[in-house]
């Protein structure tokens, strides 16, 4: 079998990368997965995008992103149900106000309404808590259906997908000139993509490279709202503060008989969550990476029973509403995935040592906002087109640059929540 590129993984940015190539003219285009396409991280997503990024690399790509998120939505009908609703950062703390406000003037242009104080911002979101005195509403931002964009992508473009695992990359010449599928042959092709998220790594060794990445544990709840208590017009809500739960006595003595010692001081700030469905649609998501675990990608992911509850009182110190299900949690359920990310939390994006392969991962926590751009850019680079402001920053050749690495020494910022 012949293939103008090989592409090795069906989730999001394989799909993406995939339909770019299409589109740019390459012929023959394959993506190899054993798995359905989109169902080991691209559909665990809280699937939110946005804008508003710290660093004018990852504004420059996201901003990208959302043109073509936008284009396609038009194409298709809306076949992933865009929305606009924005993220909303909220804070109890008179510094991070100040820090917040500061943003909305570096960061202005990206588009943002501030609210500097308690009334203005419950004004306009009135289910939040007394305790919040501002916040911060970025506009460019909202969130979709991850499946149904990268379904509609593998349908409208002739990319063949071929459900076995990627086991090998063949050079000849000094470029790449085949790959190897399991239980097959080997598929003759002068392009390949390593697009194999939380195996990034693996894979990248197969076309004889160490990709700088590290991959971190990140759970998911969604609740059946079933007594309606969070807004179901509410943008994407994020607490921005390190917060202590009010466990009562008797579940501080239970937790601390438990070993979750661990969820009795202060918890990580970014507890997050947003409706999800239409309005009729009972359900929220929300998450809190409060468990910092840092692993080899492996399956089960590590359990946390107490999830869900933790979760929910999370929620409740932004939503006081919420506090309806303290006694009785609504019927939970948990997911989630690996963030793979690169040091600095900026995707890896371009070409590999070997001639004709390449790289579309490290998509961290953005991957299904980034994965339009970063699809296009690999295909960019890949068809030798002219390449966008914000491709070096992506490359991995950034690591060879000495000024960078000093850069992102002691960076603190990276824009993850
Ligand atoms: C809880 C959670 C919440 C998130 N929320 C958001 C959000 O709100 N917004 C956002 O933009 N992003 C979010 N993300 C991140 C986003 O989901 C990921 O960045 C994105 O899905 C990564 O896509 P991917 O295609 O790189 O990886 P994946 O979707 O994991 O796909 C990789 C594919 O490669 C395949 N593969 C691996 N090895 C091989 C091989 N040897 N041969 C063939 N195939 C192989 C795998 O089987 C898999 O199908 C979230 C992630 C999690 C876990």
């Amino acid at each position: 079998m012949k293939a103008g590129a090989v592409v090795c993984g069906a989730g999001i940015a394989g799909v993406s990368a995939a339909f770019h190539l299409a589109r740019a003219g390459v012929k023959d285009v394959v993506v190899v997965d054993p798995r359905p396409p989109l169902t080991l991280t691209s559909d665990k997503s809280t699937e939110c995008y946005r804008n508003w990024w710290p660093n004018v690399p990852m504004a420059s790509l996201m901003n990208r992103s959302i043109d073509l998120l936008e284009k396609m939505a038009d194409e298709s009908g809306d076949a992933f149900h865009l929305s606009r609703r924005g993220y909303l950062f909220v804070t109890a703390d008179q510094d991070r106000l100040t820090r917040l406000a500061l943003d909305a003037v570096e960061m202005g242009r990206l588009g943002a309404d501030l609210y500097d104080d308690n009334e203005s911002l419950r004004r306009r979101f009135p289910y939040l808590s007394e305790r919040a005195l501002g916040g911060l509403h970025a506009r460019r931002a909202g969130w979709f259906s991850a499946q149904q964009l990268g379904s509609w992508m593998l349908a409208r473009s002739d990319v063949k997908v071929i459900r076995a695992a990627v086991t090998g990359v063949e050079a000849g010449g000094g470029r790449v000139a085949g790959v190897l599928i399991e239980g097959s042959d080997t598929i003759e092709t002068p392009v390949f993509v390593n697009a194999a998220g939380p195996m990034l790594q693996e894979v990248g060794r197969l076309a004889g490279v160490e990709l700088p990445v590290y991959s971190e544990v990140h759970l998911k709840v969604g609740f059946r709202d079933h007594l309606g208590l969070f807004p179901r017009d509410a943008p994407m809500l994020i607490w921005t503060d390190p917060q202590v739960i009010d466990w009562s006595a008797s579940e501080r003595t239970q937790l601390a008989a438990d070993g979750r010692a661990d969820l009795l001081g202060e918890m990580p700030p970014g507890c997050h969550g947003r409706p999800e469905g239409g309005i009729d649609s009972p359900w929220l998501l929300a998450l809190w990476e409060y468990h910092r675990i840092i692993q080899e990608p492996t399956w089960p992911l590590p359990e946390d029973r107490l999830y869900p509850e933790v979760v929910m009182r999370g929620m409740t110190t932004m939503i006081p509403g919420l506090a309806a299900y303290r006694d009785r949690l609504p019927q939970p359920v948990v997911d989630g995935g690996y963030y793979t990310k690169t040091r600095e939390n900026r995707p890896l994006i371009g070409p590999l040592a070997l001639e004709g392969a390449y790289v579309v991962g490290a998509l961290s926590g953005f991957g299904v906002m980034a994965a339009a751009a970063a699809g296009e850019l690999v295909a960019l680079h890949v068809t030798g087109r002219p390449l966008p402001d914000y491709a070096g920053a992506f490359s991995l050749q950034r690591y060879e640059d000495p000024t960078y690495l000093a850069e992102i020494e002691d960076l603190v910022e990276t824009g993850q929540i």
